[in-house]
């Protein structure tokens, strides 16, 4: 008997001492991985996808599968499994895109007394920017005002009621008039706020050219119409055009959106818009896809999944627009976190899912695949997190669906623990609708729990689809960090047991 309780004792005790030391292992696992993680890599994998060889990753593009590739290889050299179209890392679909192949030119024509006319000639960027999916030639007409752009008979709101744009230049703001995105109510608007959806509209009532005042910055996200003559705005051509009306666009629209009633109207301003582009309706491009299959028998049938757009908004006859922030800095974090889950050592019994998406700038075309072809049923599937410009600043957001606050804990846990940055949590969906051409909104909409991770605190200046933003527009420090928050809390999620919703 006596024996027998001794023997006990050493057998509980060797377990006792094993497990301690397999514990005391895997902080040491956990930590030895976690500071793998280094900003050198993550400068390196920044210049890297900035390379000119991409030429800005515009979705449809060989430069862009060229980038697809070079992540893919990173993934294989990793060990992280393709999860694509045929065994491969590639989920493919169509994407016909345009090449810009000069700046072009707008132009205010300005009619004398005399019957000449003095031809004001403006410069891009600074005053307009190419349309990046317009159609190719040129176009003289007078400009029309038309509010947003939309047509919405339920909302009782239509921008072209009682005003004739036929053959006409159409000038209008992006987004909508209806501006509180956390109102339920906003969701009858969002539809509205499309860029597609804005050209389409204007070529339905009989536009021949657009002017658009989104920022003057690159788009390719709006239909391609071959009649359709489209360029970007800023604020000096949009003076001009306001010029002796006694009114000008923030007056006018602020009135719109107080009233929600539409105000359009013929400036008597005559422009000219030039556009050099080539269409490729051939374009195919794919998402990139890998996981770390979960090692526990039961478990591994749940995905975590995390996404960040790989495409950016190409280059505007030498407007080369590299993607660095926007979203290269997703990509890259995603990577880092990537190769410290798998070459951690610490196994993970759920199962973790990278999606790198392609056609985000173009509509949100490589999520909406995703989501209508999915790997795990939507209810395996613990959530998913979208990483969109996340590597400049100082501090940390969490932006989660009400659907997964608890979720949050994880990542907040891990950055008390180890990481120590200030970080801002909200659990709504508002601020998904805040930005209503992310991902993230994507699987939101399709009932996903979702987290967008941000970084806050800017420290530099934010070139949004500009040619600033290059390698130089973030800052690795932070990358390195979010890269750790990823990696600690996708470490922790994929193991609890139970986990908490
Ligand atoms: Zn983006």
């Amino acid at each position: 008997m006596r024996a027998f309780f001794i023997i006990n004792t050493l057998l509980l005790s060797i377990i006792l001492s094993f497990s301690a030391t397999a514990q005391e292992t895997d902080e040491q696992l956990l930590l030895k991985s976690f500071h793998s993680i280094s900003s050198g890599d993550i400068s390196d994998w920044m210049s890297e996808l900035c390379s000119p060889k991409y030429n800005g990753r515009l979705a449809g593009t060989p430069e862009y599968m060229a980038s697809a590739e070079w992540v893919a290889r990173k993934f294989k050299e990793w060990g992280i499994k393709p999860a694509g179209d045929s065994g491969s890392y590639f989920q493919w679909f169509d994407q016909p895109f345009t090449v810009v192949n000069d700046i072009g030119s707008l132009q205010l024509n300005i009619p004398q007394k005399d019957g000449t006319t003095i031809v004001k000639s403006y410069q891009a960027p600074a005053d307009y920017y190419p349309g990046m999916n317009s159609g190719s030639g040129e176009v003289t007409a007078e400009v029309v005002f038309v509010g947003y752009g939309m047509t919405a008979p339920e909302l009782n709101y239509d921008d072209y009621r009682g005003i004739d744009v036929k053959g006409k230049i159409v000038l209008m703001n992006r987004d909508v008039p209806y501006k509180d995105v956390r109102n339920p109510e906003y969701a009858k608007w969002v539809k509205y706020c499309y860029h597609q959806y804005k050209v389409e509209n204007a070529a339905r009532h009989g536009a021949v050219g657009m002017l658009y005042i989104d920022g003057n910055s690159a788009n390719p996200n709006i239909s391609y119409i071959d009649s359709m003559i489209v360029c970007g705005i800023g604020p000096v051509p949009l003076a001009d055009i306001f010029a002796g009306l006694g009114k000008n666009n923030s007056t006018v629209t602020a009135q719109i959106d107080k009233s929600l009633q539409a105000y359009s109207f013929s400036t008597g301003k005559i422009m000219t818009i030039k556009t050099n582009t080539t269409r490729h309706t051939e374009g195919r491009t794919c998402n990139v896809v890998g996981i770390i299959e979960g090692s526990d028998l039961v478990l591994k049938n749940e995905a975590i999944i995390i996404g960040a757009h790989l495409d950016a908004v190409g280059n505007a006859g030498g407007l080369l627009v590299a993607g660095g922030l926007d979203n290269a800095s997703g990509v890259v974090d995603i990577m880092a976190a990537a190769r410290a889950l798998t070459e951690s050592g610490i196994k993970l019994k759920r199962t973790v899912v990278f999606l790198f998406t392609g056609g985000e700038e173009t509509g949100l075309r490589g999520s909406k695949l995703f989501v209508a072809s999915p790997l795990f049923p939507i209810e395996k599937t613990v959530m998913y997190v979208n990483l969109d410009m996340v590597g400049n600043g100082t501090g940390l957001a969490l932006s989660a669906s009400s659907s997964c606050a608890a979720l949050t804990q994880y990542f907040i846990t891990a950055n008390n623990r180890y990481i120590h940055r200030p970080m801002k949590v909200s659990a709504d969906e508002g601020s998904f609708y805040g930005r209503p051409r992310s991902d993230g909104l994507v699987f939101l909409a399709n009932g996903y729990r979702t987290i967008a991770v941000y970084t806050t605190d800017g420290v530099k200046p934010v070139w949004y689809h500009l040619p600033g933003d290059n390698e130089t527009a973030v800052t690795p420090e932070i990358m390195e960090d979010v890269a750790k928050l990823i990696y600690l809390a996708f470490t922790e999620i994929a193991n609890a047991d139970p986990l908490n919703y």
